[in-house]
């Protein structure tokens, strides 16, 4: 097979105090992301599914919550690492898509900057890496602004 697939999820805890970074993107925001990391969730998403499209597990496993090392670290450094890893293996992404789930604040004019970011740390064309957002209709968890969520698919091509 020269194409393999991936899915990622992850979700962080709204709070105050804290900046608002999705896909490398600062974005202004009374809430933000709660985590080890910078808590950019939808970068967080992308990079488990590209490691799932190649078996290869997932971030917690390369970037411990226990290591001190990752503290506050910038999610777009791990996910340059993450490509890394897929590059040596002889692969390369094809394309992503992704969507994240936020009740607040409005994500659309900062989608651009955030296919920007990931596509340039990827070193991607612009249109390989799409990013959708979406709200839960006032519905569960991120629907009371709890939190934020992000789903990705990756899809990686053998580089030959
Ligand atoms: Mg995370």
């Amino acid at each position: 097979m020269n194409i393999r697939i991936g899915n990622g999820y992850d979700i962080h805890k709204l709070v105050t105090g804290r900046a608002l970074i999705l896909g490398g993107v600062k974005i202004n925001h009374e809430l933000g992301l709660l985590g080890h990391s910078d808590a950019d969730v939808l970068t967080h998403a992308i990079m488990d599914a590209m490691l799932g499209a190649l078996s290869l597990g997932d971030i917690g496993h390369y970037f411990p919550p226990t290591d001190e090392k990752w503290a506050g670290a910038d999610s777009l450094v791990l996910l340059k690492q993450v490509n890394q890893l897929i590059l040596e293996r002889g692969w390369k992404v094809g394309n992503i898509d992704s969507v994240i789930v936020a009740e607040r604040p409005k994500l659309k004019p900062h989608i651009k900057a955030m296919r920007y970011m990931l596509t340039t740390t990827l070193n991607l064309d612009i249109d390989q890496i799409s990013v959708k957002a979406t709200t839960n209709e006032q519905l569960g968890p991120v629907g009371r602004e709890e939190g934020i969520a992000a789903y990705a698919v990756a899809l990686l091509e053998k580089v030959n």
